[in-house]
């Protein structure tokens, strides 16, 4: 286990193929992008072997499955009240395939098989449902009922779900107790960043966005690393992100550089300064201009590898950094 004092690299991705893309394009207009995705992942956790890296893979609990007939089976009694009904991602159980050939936008277990079997790699919830926590309808009983679904899921494959992302960041404060209660010992907290998704008004969103987009090239909101110091040891850990990593952007192709030297001077900062640096994408962002966006990541993790030989910087889950807080008690 990493010393207290060296860096930490944490890097948790969102999985959650067109569960997590519903009300923007249509499985069949994902499709492409979805095979794209498919096929990038394992080029992904090839990188991820070949420079040591832990990560976290926050899958959505619909995802675990290898056909319709075991996901209808497994479809809880009660589900989310939403009013705006079509983000109910239970709409659209009429139209799935009937495994993961047929449908490989909807179902994953082959590639859940295939992450959780790679060393160092955590299959933690992204929910059951792609549930969200912050829109109007739902409530605490839903979202109970979602998490033992995705707990459910993910017994399936023998694994226990430890570290969970919220949905569109819809981080809800009232929700917290229910996941230790559930077993989670971590999830992902917001950044410093400005969030769009903390605001109601689309007009008002506006800012945020732009501000985050300016910042993703130019870097002038900080490096956002933290110390350890700052994660308060409890039932559930805060692991908040640093930093989101923008898919790579033909119109915007010659200021990626920019963007990369970014991450990569916040990592350095993180290694010098014996801090945490936590980067999140979701794979689906890798699921066109595959080629440019895993030359992007191979530079970010060649940089790791250089911090790791100059200032053992170590690379972690979320699950295994809340673990490690966890060991004064045991
Ligand atoms: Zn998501």
């Amino acid at each position: 286990m990493p010393c207290d004092n060296h860096g930490i690299l944490i890097i948790s991705l969102d999985f959650e193929l067109h569960w997590g893309m519903r009300d923007h394009l249509s499985v069949d207009g994902f499709r492409g992008r979805g095979l794209e995705t498919r096929a990038a992942i394992p080029r992904i956790l090839d990188l991820f072997q070949e420079y040591g890296i832990h990560a976290t893979w926050a899958a959505v609990g619909f995802l675990f499955f290898d056909n319709r007939e075991d996901l209808l089976e497994d479809i809880p009694d009660k589900l989310p009240n939403y009013v705006r009904s079509r983000l109910s991602a239970y709409s659209e159980l009429l139209s799935l395939g009937r495994d993961e050939e047929e449908d490989p936008c909807r179902f994953a277990a082959s590639l859940i098989r295939r992450i959780s079997s790679t060393p160092h790699q955590e299959i933690g919830s992204h929910t059951f449902s792609h549930y969200l926590c912050r829109e109007k309808g739902q409530g605490i009983e839903d979202f109970e009922v979602d998490l033992k679904a995705a707990k459910k899921a993910a017994q399936r494959h023998q694994l226990e779900l430890k570290s969970f992302v919220f949905p569109r960041n819809q981080v809800n404060p009232e929700f917290l107790p229910l996941l230790s209660e559930q077993g989670y010992l971590c999830y992902r907290g917001n950044s410093r960043l400005p969030s769009a998704e903390k605001i109601e008004d689309p007009v008002q969103t506006l800012w945020p966005r732009l501000l985050r987009l300016a910042d993703s090239y130019v870097g002038f909101l900080g490096f956002n690393t933290y110390p350890m110091k700052q994660i308060v040891p409890g039932p559930l850990v805060n692991i908040p992100a640093s930093r989101f990593l923008r898919p790579y952007s033909a119109s915007l192709k010659w200021l990626e550089p920019l963007k990369i030297g970014k991450i990569r001077s916040s990592l350095t900062r993180a290694a010098r300064k014996g801090e945490i640096f936590h980067l999140w994408w979701h794979p689906h962002n890798f699921g066109r201009h595959t080629d440019e966006n895993l030359r992007n990541l191979e530079k970010i993790l060649r940089h790791f590898q250089k911090l790791n030989r100059d200032y053992q910087m170590t690379s972690c889950n979320m699950g295994e950094l809340a673990s490690r807080l966890e060991e004064p008690k045991t």
